[in-house]
């Protein structure tokens, strides 16, 4: 199943995709929800009841997934968005030459955080101010999000506290995130600066092992890879993050970026007003996000 955040009356409401272009918006399928149907994160919370209420819930009157905003799909997490840097080998190559002394490859996942507010729709606009940073840079990235608490979760039942799978672009500052050293928060929680969506697909519907992940800026190809190539797989991830640290449902995890991103091109490339960023993830979706 496809879940998506959309606007209704100004506030968010949650609606199920069905087909390619037809939702319907949980508060029209009839019956009492054991969840809030205006709440993602309470559909999530619901776990395995909530998705067998929907399954046994999916008809009703439906609208057209055209005439809707959509919002992220969780459009305000309860707590950071949880990150991975360096989980792609070619992508940790390419920015050597931009770093002032060498780094080892990670033994251990890099985890970084970016903050609630940069959470932005699939559709809606990065904002652009050059006087904040003049080296916005793309990173198309696989997003994890888990459906179940837990805390030292061992790595052979990590998919198992998986709700979905979404598409992600972990917008960063480049020059704030060299700003401050080696812990990257600042240059990657700007406003704004996580689009996030169109969906997302639940866990029983995808394989997130061989996933094909594109970034276009204007229409032209900068990241061509597939999940296949991380170093670290889901599974090691949520068993690292997990260690002493309870997950709990609705947190979402951006599990890392290919090569290809901007400021490690030659010469290197970073966004402009009126560009247009697409972020791809074959079988979960597509963003669209202009710059400013
Ligand atoms: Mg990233």
């Amino acid at each position: 199943m496809r879940l998506l955040s959309f606007e209704h009356d100004g506030r968010p409401t949650v609606g199920l995709l069905v087909g390619s272009d037809v939702v319907l918006p949980l508060r029209n399928a009839g019956g009492e929800p054991p969840f809030d149907p205006d709440s993602m994160l309470a559909l999530i919370a619901a776990g395995a009841q909530g998705l067998a209420w929907l399954r046994s819930h999916s008809t009703g009157p439906t609208v057209s997934l055209r005439g809707l905003r959509l919002l992220a799909p969780i459009p305000r997490p309860t707590k950071n968005v949880f990150c991975v840097g360096w989980n792609y080998l070619e992508h940790f190559k390419e920015g050597e030459k931009n770093r002032p002394a060498p780094v080892d490859l990670p033994e251990h996942p890099v985890f970084f955080t970016k903050a609630p507010t940069s959470v932005n729709g699939p559709y809606d606009a990065i904002p652009y101010d050059g006087a904040v940073t003049e080296k916005l840079d793309w990173e198309v990235e696989l997003g994890v999000v888990i459906g179940k608490r837990g805390r030292n979760i061992a790595e052979r039942d990590a998919l198992d506290y998986v709700w979905g799978y979404t598409v992600i672009n972990d917008v960063t500052g480049r020059d704030l995130q060299r700003r401050h050293g080696n812990q990257w928060f600042k240059g990657k929680s700007l406003d704004g600066c996580a689009p996030m969506g169109p969906w997302i697909a639940t866990a029983d519907e995808i394989d997130p092992s061989d996933l094909h992940l594109i970034c276009r800026v204007n229409g032209v190809v900068k990241q061509d890879s597939s999940t296949r190539y991380m170093y670290f797989r889901i599974p090691r991830l949520i068993e690292e993050l997990s260690l002493g640290m309870t997950l709990e449902p609705g947190d979402i995890i951006a599990t890392g970026t290919p090569a290809g991103v901007g400021h490690a091109r030659t010469p290197p490339e970073f966004l402009r007003p009126t560009d247009v960023l697409e972020t791809e993830i074959e079988g979960l979706g597509v963003l669209r996000n202009r710059i400013g």
